[in-house]
């Protein structure tokens, strides 16, 4: 059984190789928007899913591999695994890209936590709710978990940590877009280094509506400073996608060749891979550690 996932393409964090400490799925929040569907386990009682050493041999073996993010994320919240401080810890021991943890806040009230998730370069905590009512409905938390009890607990991170806190606020129509203002000053007062609005772009697990395009562009005045989480343009300029089919149909590829020879920015190497990858154009393979493309 494997223990790490990807590499996938994060909008977030763009390559992002992912690692489950849990079993599927385990989260002391059921979200309503949930891209992995409803909560089997509802728990908040830390515990240890999967074997630890095991984890870490695998980070080990796939540590060459290309990615931008080593990830905690995967079957549910990362923090309810008792092994997270030191997998993340171990882990930064041995790859070179920075380590990353998904939250969902709630567990942040705990100081041991704090420190566990501290040992990251990056944190990535939501926040999607002020009042109980609204983080109810939203969230629909396990029994004893309150909302103003985990806005401390962001702020006492805050105040802990001196690695970057990326806050997403996930902004579903109707379930919490009423109190966006209250949401706003409340990231405002934890003071994240970026707050980033997010909607539901995925297959929910409740049959939820996302903000329109217009409505999230009018969100950011109620968040100034803010950013939207992008969506991709699921495309690939028709140019493009022909002088890299043509590229890859004469040699097999990494991202980084791709990118050199097509005079591509950024992550569009890793997007436009992606996207011939899914419509069948064409093939990754794995050959020494590297990661690499060829023509279908
Ligand atoms: S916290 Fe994350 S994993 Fe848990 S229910 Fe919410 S979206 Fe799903």
């Amino acid at each position: 059984m494997g223990y790490l996932f990807g590499p996938v393409l994060s909008r977030r964090l763009g390559l992002s190789m992912g690692v489950d400490l849990l079993q599927f799925k385990t989260c002391n929040l059921d979200c309503v928007y949930c891209e992995l569907g409803r909560t089997a386990c509802l728990t908040s009682c830390r515990d240890r899913f999967v074997p630890r050493d095991k984890v870490v041999r695998e980070i080990e073996r796939r540590r060459d591999e290309p990615f931008d993010y080593l990830t905690f994320a995967g079957s549910g919240e990362p923090t309810l695994s008792l092994d997270l401080g030191e997998v993340v810890s171990r882990a930064k021991q041995i790859v070179d890209s920075p380590v990353a943890v998904i939250t969902n806040s709630t567990l942040l009230t705990s100081p041991a936590v704090r420190k566990e998730v501290a040992a990251a370069d990056v944190v990535l905590p939501s926040l999607d709710a002020v009042s109980q009512e609204a983080f109810i409905a939203i969230n629909r938390p396990a029994r004893g978990l309150f909302a103003e009890e985990m806005i401390q607990g962001l702020k006492d991170f805050r105040r802990e940590y001196s690695g970057e806190i990326w806050l997403e606020v996930m902004l579903v129509e109707d379930i919490n877009d009423h109190e966006a203002e209250r949401i706003a000053r409340a990231a405002e007062a934890i003071d994240p280094d970026r707050i980033q609005l997010n909607t539901v772009v995925r297959t929910p697990a409740e049959p939820v509506e996302p903000l329109s395009q217009e409505e999230m562009h009018r969100m950011l005045e109620i968040f100034p400073g803010a950013e939207l989480i992008p969506d991709w343009d699921w495309s690939v300029p028709i140019a493009i996608k022909e002088r890299m089919l043509k590229l890859l149909s004469e040699k097999e590829l990494t991202l980084q060749e791709i990118g050199l020879h097509l005079d591509l920015a950024g992550n569009d190497a890793i997007k436009y891979c992606k996207i011939l990858e899914k419509d069948g154009s064409i093939s990754r393979k794995l050959y020494q550690g590297n990661l690499y493309f060829h023509a279908n």
